[in-house]
């Protein structure tokens, strides 16, 4: 078994055990009779281990390892002799008096999909060095020599079988929207191959191979003849390069020559597969091929069929002839299964991957990969054992330090500006309601949130950098233990990570989370990673506070944060939720150093995003909290006329339920204002000067609150949408502010007996 191997061993694989999705998956990633596997690593905690095969790198857990079966000596049993069917597609005649072509982006994760989507486009979408960034198609426009080009971004998938998610998407994208043709995007050969025999085996749509990351390909010396392997399969192959646009002018071209049914290269080949499995199929397509007609080839269904893939069965089920034919299936399956020794399944997967040898072989000579081994040397210190934490934690604190103290100076400087234009503004203007509004209201409360711009610059420069860099799979994989105890898997931590910028995406980015319950859970923890809105806070109670250790304590704030996830979570998975495995299969991408380019454009993205909001929301909310506390007047001084106000007596009514936290009335307004937007807590405390009414002890309560309570209205969305019901968001909200009630009283009280 695979799992017996020690760190630089190699075997080769004899088959997968196991069944259904997790199988399918291991397969997909390469592990197939007859292929070379190699232990790189172990991750710190002895689980999961990092494996080598067709030259990516892979993580599983042991368990999982333990069900592939392999040997040292040579494979006993040849791959099938790669042969080739070949069959004319019949050109469709073309009638387009627009000329508009519908493209579909399909690929593995991390081909550069979304990168080809940008550097066609112009779009500014989001592209990160780890698999599954893109949850959702993604349309964009782009126009080339008079033809006007939709392009879809579709999320990444290793093969078009119906077990994830994401497969599902791209198949029903493909049945549904018809695209003219499809861009398969691949950036290493032997695997994302395989996804290519899929699209050839599904129907005639024709496909055009963006063979993507040309650059590095070239630069490992390896040498592929790539309009001969476009020839053999049928498939046009386009070398391009989507991080500098090199190739994409040529890729259009070629589609158009594609679209237009003028281009040479495009055939319809059938994949052969052994003789056994031959016969079935052609039993059960002969069937197929009386009844009704199909979107898809016969020969596709027939293959499914044996396959007893989930969707197809769905769409055939409701078919006259189907009780027979599923007979018959039974029937074939069973025997193809008892002659090969291996289910419909595995012995369809080989195939593929031997005639994906076969068409290598004669076209392809791999060079030395360079990438792979730097790669391997920052993996052997950063995942090692004795380093691998250490080297996490120190990032994360150097994140959170360089937040702070770098993120000081510009602070000042903003904030000098914004003083110096409220002084200006009190000089010209006026007395009277206008420039109390504009004093007290906007800039008090815009220009509270606007000073910490750079702060959260810093903070997604980090986050960025991390995400581009190919370091957070790496976070994913040496977590994976720790999140195994807390009942979910190192792909869970990547959102959460996210959520440390905000937790809107983070909470759609747990799309590519396959188990139900993982996802649900991953869910609604998230709000519990602070988010760059609660920075603010942090930032402005921390320096006031404690300005001697105003790093450690928003570091601690954060992990606190954390600890209160990994406690939630095990509650949920203790009583919601029975235990469900999902395999912990993730690729590791080879470290990529980031463009500036895009690291500039992340952070902009973000500041940009910042800047709407405060331009939008924290303005009127600002404005709102001013117009509450200015009326009704009272006679007297500021505060007088605070108590007496709208938002005094609101505060007033809420202050009981915080007073044992330590927080008046002020506080508790501001809080209660971060529904909005935790950015508006900050405005909301400088338009009513509530930071005077704290002392260290109720600020660590306060921080503690606002770290944990009721996520903004935006998450409460986000939640509902993707965890399916405005019951978990309702959950969340009490359940956040119930723990952050709780938490926030235990510290001001502990904090009460010691100090
Ligand atoms: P997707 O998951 O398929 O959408 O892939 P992305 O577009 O997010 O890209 C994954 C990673 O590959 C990112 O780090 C990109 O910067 C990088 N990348 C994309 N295209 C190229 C390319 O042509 N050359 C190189 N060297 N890197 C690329
Ligand atoms: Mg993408």
């Amino acid at each position: 078994m695979l799992s017996e191997l020690h760190t630089g061993e190699s075997a080769t694989v004899l088959r997968v055990l196991g069944h259904g999705g997790f199988r399918r998956r291991i397969m997909e990633m390469g592990f197939v009779r007859g292929k070379e596997v190699k232990v790189l690593l172990n991750a710190p905690l002895k689980d999961p281990v990092k494996y080598q095969v067709m030259g990516y790198e892979v993580s599983l857990r042991r368990a999982e390892a333990a069900m592939i079966e392999v040997t040292t000596e040579r494979d006993p049993r040849p791959a099938v002799a790669a042969g080739e069917v070949v069959e004319h597609c019949a050109g469709t005649p073309v009638e387009n008096p627009q000329k508009t072509i519908n493209i579909a982006l399909v690929g593995n994760p991390n081909s550069g999909k979304t990168s080809l989507f940008n550097a066609a486009s112009g779009a500014h979408e989001h592209v990160g060095n780890y698999g599954g960034v893109t949850v959702d198609a993604k349309k964009g426009r782009f126009h080339h020599k008079g033809y006007t080009f939709n392009i879809w971004d579709l999320p990444g998938t290793y093969s078009l079988s119906a077990y994830t998610p994401e497969e599902v998407f791209v198949r029903r994208h493909l049945k549904e929207k018809r695209p003219d043709v499809v861009v398969n995007a691949a950036s290493n050969l032997e695997r994302n191959l395989y996804l290519t025999t899929e699209l050839i085996a599904m129907n005639c749509t024709a496909v055009v191979m963006a063979l993507n990351m040309f650059d590095e390909l070239e630069q490992s010396g390896a040498k592929l003849d790539y309009e001969a392997l476009g020839a053999m399969l049928g498939v046009p192959i386009v070398p391009t390069a989507a991080r500098s646009g090199a190739g994409i002018k040529a890729l259009f071209d070629r589609i158009i020559n594609v679209y237009e049914n003028r281009d040479a290269v495009v055939r319809h080949i059938h994949i052969p597969h052994i003789q056994e499995l031959e016969e079935g199929v052609d039993v059960l397509r002969e069937k197929i091929h009386e009844g009704a007609p199909h979107d898809f080839s016969p020969r596709w269904l027939a293959i499914k069929m044996l396959e007893r893939d989930a969707e197809v069965e769905k769409l055939l089920a409701g078919e006259p002839g189907y009780k027979q034919l599923a007979e018959l299936r039974d029937k074939e399956a069973e025997r193809v299964e008892h002659a090969l020794g291996e289910d419909v399944e595995t012995a369809v997967a080989n195939d593929k991957y031997g005639f994906i040898a076969g068409a290598l072989a004669q076209n392809f000579t791999p060079g030395e990969r360079e990438q792979m081994k730097a790669t391997e040397a920052i993996d052997s210190l950063v995942t090692s054992k004795l380093f691998g934490f250490p080297i996490f934690l120190l990032l994360m604190w150097l994140m959170f330090e360089c937040t702070f103290s770098l993120g000081a100076y510009p602070m000042g400087w903003i904030g000098s500006g914004v003083e110096a234009l409220g002084e200006w503004i009190e000089r010209v203007m006026s007395d009277g309601m206008l420039k109390d509004m504009l004093v007290d209201g906007v800039i008090g409360g815009v220009g509270g949130v606007v000073v910490f711009l750079p702060n959260i610059l810093i903070l997604y420069l980090f986050i960025s950098f991390m995400e581009d860099s190919g370091y957070m799979a790496r976070a994913a994989f040496i977590m994976d233990k720790p999140m195994h105890r807390i009942g979910l898997h190192g792909k869970s931590f990547i959102p959460l990570i996210m959520g440390f910028g905000c937790n809107v995406p983070a909470i759609m980015a747990t799309r590519t989370i396959e188990s139900r319950s993982s996802r649900l859970i991953t869910i609604l923890i998230n709000p519990f990673m602070s988010c760059g809105a609660r920075l603010p806070i942090y930032v402005l109670l921390a320096g006031t506070f404690f300005p001697q250790r105003a790093g450690l304590v928003m570091f601690s704030l954060y992990v606190s944060g954390i600890l209160v996830a990994m406690a939630t979570a095990r509650l949920m998975r203790k009583f919601f939720f029975r235990r469900d495995e999902t395999p912990f299969v993730m690729e590791l991408p080879p470290y990529r150093v980031p463009t500036l380019r895009a690291t500039a454009r992340h952070m902009w993205e973000k500041a940009w995003q910042y800047l709407r909001k405060m331009g939008g929301v924290i303005l009127v909310a600002s404005i709102a909290v001013w117009f509450l506390s200015y009326f009704p007047q009272a006679e007297g001084n500021t505060t007088a006329q605070m108590e007496h106000s709208y938002i005094g007596r609101a505060g007033h009514a809420v202050e009981p339920v915080m007073e044992p936290l330590g927080l008046d009335w002020k506080a508790s307004v501001a809080l209660v204002s971060g529904a909005a937007a935790k950015e508006i807590v900050v405005s909301t405390m400088s338009v009513l000067d509530a930071v005077k009414g704290l002392t260290q002890r109720s600020a660590l309560s306060f921080l503690v609150f606002s770290l944990l309570y009721f996520p903004c209205v935006a998450a409460l969305a986000a939640i509902a949408k993707e965890a399916g019901g405005w019951k978990y968001a309702a959950f969340s909200f009490v359940y956040n502010t119930s723990v952050a009630w709780l938490l926030a009283w235990m510290v001001y009280n502990l904090w009460g007996m010691f100090a």
